[in-house]
């Protein structure tokens, strides 16, 4: 997906970079250990001849040597051993001068810990790759070569990344634990992620969490928009099943973004669907934008030409306009102020056809308007008037705001409604659209 063997190669240089410039252990070393031995494993399987499994090697090698440099600082800088090397005091990561129970005891009992829990991933951590033109090489195995060698790698290479999966987990779950440990008694908090929490499996779908760091989960609507995931992708995969199974053949991976703020709920990336953590009030608007990025999927990879120009004519066809100066009348009689939303709540509430067309116009969906807004305010609209537009074109039966954007947004939006609202939740119309498009396979 998103790693490169490139990437290897940059890692080898971070790595070396990070090893010469700390000086002091820091909390988030650890946590950038953890991403970049994923990224390593993950490039296990991309290793595509000797020369690369040596880069491979090489960057197992740099990353276990500062693994362990990580690992030595942060037992150095247990509590005890702080106080027998500077006396009294009151600094440190994982230290809180009020708080802290110093305990010779604990040191000694979490040194022994760490470093038991650690032993196997510091020693698995190594690839086992016969090497070319070393002594040992050249005077006991003349006739290796590069291809045999590789082959060898090859062999052992499933076995080793069971173990390599075991002792990490095993070396993630200790330093985890005293984690937790230290910040019970009262130390600064340190956050480490175990590999499970990055790579997940939420009713069958494939999920990454992307952009996640130690501040990601102090945030609660990043909290809430996880404790929704799961509900939102069992919805999914119910409602998918009865009205449009299609969806769940062959589904992409996710990812869920926590970082970048982009304002809608997801993209469509070809290989992947990114759905973005944003603020949501219910699992059903993701179980929307899941189905709706799936519905592009479906779009680009099912419909045949036949069947996207049957939905771009269906809906060039279905244009009418509104009436801009009814409108206006309107927005006097229910908001004396002038206010956008009086307006909006008045049609919401009478009128969705022609609430829907009024957000598409003040969102900047539909014809013309590529994203800006045709008018918000209601001197805006007054101007329009003035100038001699008393007219827009709009869809006659709009499916959402958004769908008036262009016709495949449209059609996801379709698809997005039907899946996450039901079919009362999309036009008649735009139904029937969909039952030409999608004919048995659409199952209402
Ligand atoms: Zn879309």
């Amino acid at each position: 997906m998103s790693f490169s063997f490139e990437r290897t190669s940059e890692l080898l240089e971070s790595l070396a970079s990070l090893l010469e410039a700390r000086e002091v252990f820091d909390k988030r070393a650890i946590e950038s250990l953890r991403k970049d031995f994923l990224t390593l494993a993950k490039n296990i399987d991309r290793v595509k001849d000797y020369d690369e499994a040596l880069k491979l090697k090489e960057a197992f090698k740099t990353w276990n040597e500062h693994f362990e440099q990580t690992i030595e600082r942060l037992i150095l800088e247990l509590p005890y051993h702080v106080d027998a090397k500077l006396g009294d005091r009151t600094a440190g990561w994982a230290y809180d001068s009020g708080l802290w129970k110093r305990n010779r005891e604990w040191d000694e009992y979490w040194e022994k810990k760490i470093r038991s829990g650690t032993w196997d991933l510091r020693s698995d951590a190594q690839v086992d790759l016969q090497l070319m033109g070393t002594g040992y090489q050249i005077k006991y195995w003349p006739d290796l070569t590069k291809e045999y060698a590789f082959s060898l790698f090859e062999r052992k290479k499933k076995k080793w990344q069971g173990r390599l999966r075991r002792s990490a987990r095993k070396a993630w779950n200790t330093l985890k634990e005293y984690e937790d440990w230290a910040t019970d008694q009262g130390a600064r908090q340190i956050t480490l992620f175990r590999p499970e929490d990055y790579k997940l499996n939420i009713q069958g779908f494939q999920v990454v969490l992307k952009n996640v760091d130690d501040r990601t989960f102090t945030h609660s609507w990043n909290q809430d928009f996880m404790d929704m995931l799961d509900p939102a992708f069992k919805l999914y995969r119910q409602r998918a099943k009865q009205v449009l199974p299609l969806l769940l053949k062959s589904p992409l991976p996710f990812e869920i973004d926590f970082k970048t703020q982009l304002d809608k709920g997801g993209t469509y990336e070809g290989d992947r669907i990114v759905l973005y953590a944003l603020s949501v009030k219910s699992p059903k608007e993701i179980t929307k934008v899941i189905a709706h990025e799936t519905g592009h999927h479906v779009w680009k990879t099912w419909l045949s030409s036949q069947d996207q120009k049957f939905w771009e004519n269906a809906i060039k066809k279905d244009y009418g306009t509104i009436d801009l100066v009814r409108l206006a009348e309107l927005w006097d009689k229910v908001s004396p102020k002038g206010l956008v939303s009086d307006i909006s709540d008045y049609l919401k509430d009478r009128d969705p056809i022609m609430y829907l067309q009024f957000e598409a116009l003040i969102g900047g969906f539909g014809l013309g308007l590529y994203g800006k807004g045709l008018f918000f305010y209601r001197e805006e609209l007054q101007e329009l008037i003035d100038k001699g537009t008393t007219s827009y074109p709009v869809p006659k039966n709009p499916v959402t705001a958004y769908a008036a954007k262009n016709p495949e947004e449209a059609f996801c939006e379709a698809v997005g409604m039907l899946v996450a609202y039901g079919e009362r939740a999309i036009p008649r119309l735009a139904l029937e659209w969909l039952r030409v498009i999608f004919g048995s396979e659409l199952k209402l």
